[in-house]
């Protein structure tokens, strides 16, 4: 048996990352068994519906590099093919026309409710002979009365649900447009899929769809309904507890293989192991391992993952990142040092490709103020002479390269007999605005002489100043 699993979005919204972790392990499930996964866009609710949610879905998937064998498919391009299946259910009595109005239905419920029993259709018009004038009916499946629906997911174990659970579900509305249910178990048949991987939210259409799948004649493929993403709070992962959209985490600077291996390893594990190269997760990761127990999302992992993967990425590639975010913070990244220079200074030092923007904005801007904390400590009387020299020293120097930029930073701390840091930081707040960068000589060979010389010149008068304000 080929392995075929599928990704079924609706585009109602922007692509969860709860719904790309469901993604991960369609898409990993296949490429471990040499199966297929497939694409499938479930647009059949069309007043929810949106072009711009099926544009986040198509491109969180290429960004999260999670290609699909087949599809996308769109529901709405298989409404001939719904409906043939519907005539051929009437045909064969397995489904029904319904003309209890609404009211006549609620009606019922009431009187259910009033009795004390689950509200439920009363299958009226199950063996009905003739229609009613003046109705557009409904079609309803006629569920099996008796015995229940068995399965073994392969997440959450062995699931009973008694047939007398079940209503007879409308499969068709009033309008002749079928409904989600139906339309995932014509869809999952046709496109011959054998592992239904989802989230369990979708727990309870099961046993519904496995009724409809059997009427179809069809065999049940493997179910596993894979547990939610819960926020630190244990409530379920929601806008409130921060992004949640696949898209804004591309926009955070994450790298998608580190979103993949984080992703991954909620709810299934190997060992102890954290760091998974694509290749490791397809040939480790199956569904039948995953936990069922619902797992926390972390930001601070995703982080440090994120760090590793910036450690480990190639220069080419963090360059085209790097030059990406700095043109969308309208910094023209042709007026500073070169941006493999600015990598390999920052790459150990960025959690995120924004952070690492944000590090190197200096050496192509001026800044506007300096942390106030740093140059409260920093820029004080006691360096002012350190920093007017060493400002003299590389206003001579030639070669303006960190080993010479070092000896001369390194000379001027001795000749004033101080450590080497009682001059550094000072000329770090001079340079950058913050007492954070890179070692000293590569941040300055970064900085560039001009603009270095202008912000010791800028230091020194912020210090005189200081001193004329408090004498
Ligand atoms: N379209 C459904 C959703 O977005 C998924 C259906 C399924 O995987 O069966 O929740």
């Amino acid at each position: 048996m080929t392995v075929r699993t599928r990704f079924a979005p609706s585009p109602t919204g922007y692509l969860h990352i709860g719904g790309v972790r469901t993604a991960l392990f369609c898409w990993l499930y296949a490429r471990r068994t040499q199966g297929t996964f497939v694409l499938r866009i479930e647009d059949t609710d069309r007043e929810r519906s949106t072009p711009e949610s099926i544009e986040a879905i198509l491109k969180g998937m290429a960004w999260m590099e999670l290609t699909a064998d087949e599809g996308p498919f769109y529901q709405t391009d298989r409404m001939n093919r719904y409906r043939e299946v519907i005539d051929d259910l009437i045909e064969r009595n397995l489904a029904y026309r319904c003309y209890c109005t609404r009211e006549e239905i609620e009606a019922e419920r009431e009187a259910q409710r009033a009795r004390g029993e689950k509200p439920r259709y009363n299958r009226r018009c199950r063996n009905l002979t003739s229609s009613r004038e003046g109705i557009e009916p409904v079609i309803r499946f006629k569920n099996p009365i008796e015995g229940s629906v068995v399965w073994d997911d392969a997440v959450k174990g062995r699931i009973v649900i008694s047939n007398d659970e079940l209503d007879d579900l409308i499969i068709a509305r009033s309008d002749g447009s079928p409904t989600y249910n139906f339309c995932v178990v014509v869809d999952d048949l046709d496109m011959e899929i054998t592992h239904v991987i989802r989230g369990d939210d979708h727990v309870n259409n099961t046993p519904r769809q496995i009724n409809i799948l059997r009427a179809l004649g069809g065999e049940s493929p493997v179910y596993a309904h894979v547990p939610m993403i819960l926020g630190s709070d244990g409530q379920r992962l929601s806008k409130r507890h921060g992004a949640v959209s696949v898209l804004e985490y591309e926009a955070m600077g994450i790298l998608p293989e580190a979103m993949r291996n984080y992703l991954v390893r909620l709810g299934w594990s190997h060992g102890d192991q954290e760091i998974f190269s694509d290749e490791e997760m397809i040939a480790l990761f199956d569904i039948f391992d995953v936990n069922r127990a619902p797992s926390n999302f972390d930001l601070e992992k995703l982080l440090w993952l994120n760090q590793h993967y910036i450690k480990e990425c190639e220069s080419s590639r963090l360059q085209r990142l790097l030059e990406q975010q700095l043109v969308s913070m309208n910094i023209d990244a042709n007026t500073g040092p070169s941006l493999q220079d600015v990598v390999e200074a920052l790459r150990e030092r960025a959690r995120t490709i924004v952070e690492m923007a944000e590090k190197s904005l200096y050496f192509f801007n001026d800044f506007d103020d300096y942390d106030e904390n740093a140059a409260k400590k920093h820029l004080r009387p006691v360096a002012r002479e350190m920093l007017a020299d060493v400002r003299n020293r590389l206003a001579a120097l030639g070669d303006w390269q960190p080993e010479a930029l070092h000896a001369e930073v390194v000379a001027t701390a001795e000749d004033h007999e101080a450590k080497l840091g009682k001059l550094a930081q000072p000329i770090r707040v001079a340079v950058s605005g913050t007492a954070a960068t890179p070692s000293i000589d590569v941040t300055l060979a970064l900085v560039g002489r001009d603009k270095t010389l202008a912000r010791l010149d800028r230091a020194i008068g912020y210090i005189d100043e200081r001193v004329a304000q408090n004498p």
